[in-house]
């Protein structure tokens, strides 16, 4: 079988027992823009831990497990490259059948052959638990709103009057 065969699994193909995985997903294909629909991962991810069950029942398939996986992201302060390991549980459900026939927003409709690429759903599991806030260490100074100098580096001839006047940003919207 060839790595994209195992990447996209037919609803239609499931076995009475369901499918269960226990095993990688490798970083090339979460960060290649031609393996999914749903954004790619920015380079630096490692290869993620995926543990689930795919289970026909009750007339839908349930797909559940946890994933984890080590990503790049950017310190909210600075800037700078941080590595966070982030993780989920993961509860999808999809039916075939056509759009109309969606009961409720909780479940995903897919026309036969109900055609799954578990990439893009594990895209979408990562992508809804980026890490917006990391930052780079607790005490990371981050950049001056002023001049851009990182402040962890040199501190800059900027004054530093209330810096955390909640204003303060306003202020710099005025200036520019
Ligand atoms: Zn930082
Ligand atoms: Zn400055």
């Amino acid at each position: 079988m060839s790595m994209g065969s195992l990447l996209q699994v037919q609803l239609q193909n499931i076995p009475a027992s369901g499918w269960h995985w226990h095993g990688k997903f490798r970083a090339a294909d979460l960060q290649d823009d031609s393996c999914g629909d749903i954004a790619p991962l920015p380079h630096g991810c490692s290869d993620a831990d995926w543990d689930a069950v795919l289970e026909h029942k009750g007339g839908c398939y349930h797909l559940g497990g946890r994933w984890s996986i080590s990503v790049r992201c950017t310190c909210c302060r600075c800037n700078s490259p941080v590595e966070h390991t982030i993780s989920g549980n993961m509860t999808r459900v999809f039916r075939m059948g056509s759009c109309d026939d969606a009961d409720s927003d909780d479940e995903d409709v897919l026309p036969l052959p109900g055609q799954i690429n578990l990439v893009d759903v594990l895209r979408e599991e990562i992508w809804l638990v980026w890490p917006q806030n990391a930052v780079c260490r607790p005490e990371c100074k981050g950049l001056c709103p002023h001049c851009g100098a990182d402040l962890n580096r040199a501190s800059c001839g900027c004054a530093v009057d209330n810096e955390d006047h909640p204003f303060s940003v306003l202020r710099n919207i005025v200036k520019q």
